[in-house]
This record gives structure tokens, C-alpha cells and sequence, in this order.
């Protein structure tokens, strides 16, 4: 089957990376049987460069076009002065709003070969951790009406948390449906105790749950699933919430992993279109001195097969050759450590295409 996807290998170490993941996915096409075309198209730091706009048309055009979107990350200390409307970053939510990504899964896996990065005890952690946070991307106190004034107490300004039933309800059963594929257990977070916002969320998390008798749901209010994330994060397998509790649990529960480069995300809406990326960002620098750790965005593949393309065999593949190349003792320089084998972002991506 010939998969089309748009590519945007952006800035810093973009290319680096993205480079790496889409030989990886050729060698996976040529195993399994399958095309996947790309079609490079420019946003970020380099678009401003050359057209003058971090995210142009026609790069909105081709991705809509496409089944998948590839992202390396944008940024980068050389558009750092550009007003916020013109920043490299607007490229990112310009997409997210332009594709309908309302949904944002951001798994926090630890290997056991990398324990020594976990910032949680041993006896804690155990033998590693499988955790996935999806976060709603598109409404909530992010996007409410907002604004400023002055009153008799001087300035004032304000932000609303509004959620509908029918926003709450598709990113419900998009994390049910991926409580199911994983280990049919869901935890819904919210501030239900304090806002009347989430007692709405955790009304129609309850009702989307009948659909879905296996899985097993809890609530948690947020500040107790901080809590939890820290001093018993194995109780965890699927955690959906809103924009900016998602926002902030799924960097704790990935920093929890100790390793920024090994981490991957996909934004997904109501088809089967889907953006990959890094959870990182361009890293200048380490840009173009192949030292970047591609495998974040390779796991990132690994999430496109499953989620968008429906190839969770081809999936698995990918993701057991990241544990092989880490159990031979291979490391970039962000997760090396004493006995490691320090190897080159190149190296790291031609060690992980041997392994498909
Ligand atoms: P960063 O994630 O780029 O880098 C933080 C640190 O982690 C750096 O020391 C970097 O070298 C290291 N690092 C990151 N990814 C790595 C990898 N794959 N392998 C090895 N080391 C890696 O964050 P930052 O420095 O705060 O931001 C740099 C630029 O990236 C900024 O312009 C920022 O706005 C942008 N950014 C973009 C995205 C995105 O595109 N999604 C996300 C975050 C930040």
C-alpha cells in the first residue's frame, strides 16, 4: 500500500533527525511491502527565511493532502526577535488548527537500559514505566475568551476554561479506543472538586464510558495526579485530560524517563491524518554535527504506523529495534553512560535500520 507524507524537517536539528526516521521507514516499506512517498515542505525558521511567513500555504496545502505529516522542530535563537505572530513557533499551532489535530498523545516509556537517567528510585520504578498521556489540544483555557482591564484594584486580566460536551466527548473516546489497544485502563483527570468546567468533563467522561465496559476508569483531581505521576507512576497506563493539565502532566510524566531525545508524539483529529514529532525542540546546538538522537523521532514512526496507517505489526517492529540497539549498548551523547558505546546520529539511524 503507498502512503503519502507531507515532510517538514524544519530547523536545528530537523534534517538531522528526520533524515534518520525516513530511511528507517523505507527499510520498513521494502520488509512489510508497502510505499511511503514524501513530499518536503518548508515551516519554522527556514520558511521565514524563505518566504518570508513560518507557515506558508502552500505547505498547509500539501499536508492536508497528505495521510501524514512528518516534523523534525522549529525554532531557533535567529528568529528569536521576530514579533510573536511571525515566530517560528506559530507554525506548530497554525498546523495543529489547519489539520483539526485535537488530540495529543504523548507516551512517557523508560527502558530499562536507560534506568540510571529516571530521576524516581529504583523501588519505585521497578522495571520500567508505560505510560500514555493523552491531552486535549484544542479548546480549553488556551483558547477561551480572554482579556484585561483595570478596575478599582488596578489591572486585572482573565482567562476561561470552557470546555463543550461534544469536545469533551471525541477526545473521551479517542482515549478509550487507545486504552483498549493498550492496557484497558483509563484515568480521567480533572479539578472536578473546584471547577465547574470539569464536572462537566468527568459527566461526559462517565457516559462515553459505557461504551466501553472493559476498560477500567478512575478519576483523579490534578493536583493529586501530580502527585501520583511522582510517587507511584506504575499505577498508570492511559491519562486523558484537558489542554493545560495535559499541558503539564505529560512533561512530568516524560521527564519521569530521564531523556528528552528518546521521546515521541503524534497529534491526532477526527480522521486518520495524524502529525508526528519529537517532543523536543531544534536544539541549535547540536545542529548539523551529528550528535542529535533521532530516535525520539523514529518512535515518532513508529506512532504514525499505528495510529494513521493501521500497521501496528510494522509498529512493534520499529519500537523493538529501538530496545535491541539500546540492549547492544549503543548511545547518543544524550543517554550515554559508563560502558556505553557513544555513536553519531547517523550511526544510531543505520544501527536501528539493520535491526528491521
Ligand atoms: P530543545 O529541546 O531544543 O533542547 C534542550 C536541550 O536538549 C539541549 O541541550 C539540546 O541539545 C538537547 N536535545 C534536544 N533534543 C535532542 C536530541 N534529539 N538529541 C540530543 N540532545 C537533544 O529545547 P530548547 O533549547 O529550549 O529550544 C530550542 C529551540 O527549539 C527554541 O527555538 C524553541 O522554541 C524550539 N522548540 C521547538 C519545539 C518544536 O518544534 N516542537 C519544541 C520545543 C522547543
Amino acid at each position: 500500500m503507498d502512503f503519502k507524507c507531507a515532510v517538514i524537517k524544519g530547523d536545528g536539528i530537523g534534517p538531522d533527525i528526520v533524515d534518520q526516521a525516513i530511511k528507517l521507514l523505507d527499510i520498513v516499506g521494502e520488509k512489510y511491502g508497502h510505499s511511503f512517498s514524501y513530499e518536503e515542505v518548508l515551516a519554522g525558521g527556514v520558511a521565514i527565511d524563505a518566504t518570508g511567513h513560518p507557515l506558508p500555504q502552500e505547505t498547509i496545502d500539501v499536508c492536508k493532502k497528505s495521510d501524514a505529516v512528518i516534523l523534525g522542530a522549529v525554532g531557533g535563537p535567529q528568529w528569536d526577535h521576530l514579533p510573536g505572530n511571525l515566530r517560528p513557533e506559530v507554525a506548530l499551532l497554525g498546523l495543529r488548527s489547519a489539520l483539526g489535530l485535537y488530540a495529543n498523545l504523548r507516551p512517557a516509556v523508560m527502558y530499562k537500559e536507560l534506568q540510571a537517567a529516571c530521576p524516581i528510585k529504583d523501588e519505585i520504578i521497578g522495571q520500567g514505566l508505560d505510560i500514555m498521556v493523552v491531552r486535549e489540544l484544542t479548546g480549553g483555557i488556551y483558547f477561551g475568551e480572554r482579556g484585561q482591564g483595570t478596575g478599582e484594584n488596578g489591572a486585572y486580566s482573565y482567562d476561561t476554561m470552557m470546555y463543550s460536551e461534544k469536545e469533551v466527548e471525541r477526545i473521551a473516546r479517542n482515549a478509550f479506543d487507545i486504552a483498549m489497544k493498550r492496557g484497558k485502563k483509563l484515568t480521567s483527570v480533572d479539578k472536578a472538586n473546584v471547577l465547574e468546567n470539569s464536572r462537566l468533563w468527568r459527566k461526559v467522561v462517565l457516559e462515553v464510558a459505557k461504551d466501553y465496559p472493559e476498560v477500567e476508569l478512575n478519576h483523579l483531581y490534578v493536583d493529586n495526579a501530580a502527585m501520583q505521576l511522582v510517587i507511584n507512576p506504575k499505577q498508570f497506563d492511559t491519562i486523558v485530560t484537558g489542554n493545560m493539565f495535559g499541558d503539564i502532566l505529560s512533561d512530568e510524566a516524560s521527564m519521569i524517563t530521564g531523556s528528552i531525545g528518546m521521546l515521541p508524539s503524534a497529534s491526532l483529529g477526527e480522521g486518520k491524518i495524524g502529525m508526528y514529532e519529537p517532543i523536543h525542540g531544534s536544539a541549535p546546538d547540536i545542529a548539523g554535527q551529528d550528535k542529535a538522537n533521532p530516535i525520539a523521532t523514529v518512535l515518532s514512526m513508529a506512532m504514525m504506523l499505528r495510529y494513521s496507517f493501521d500497521l501496528e505489526e510494522e509498529a512493534k517492529a520499529i519500537e523493538k529495534a529501538v530496545e535491541n540497539v539500546l540492549a547492544a549498548g549503543y548511545r547518543t551523547g544524550d543517554i550515554m553512560s559508563p560502558g556505553g558505546k557513544l555513536v553519531g546520529t547517523k550511526e544510531m539511524g543505520r544501527l536501528l535500520c539493520e535491526q528491521i
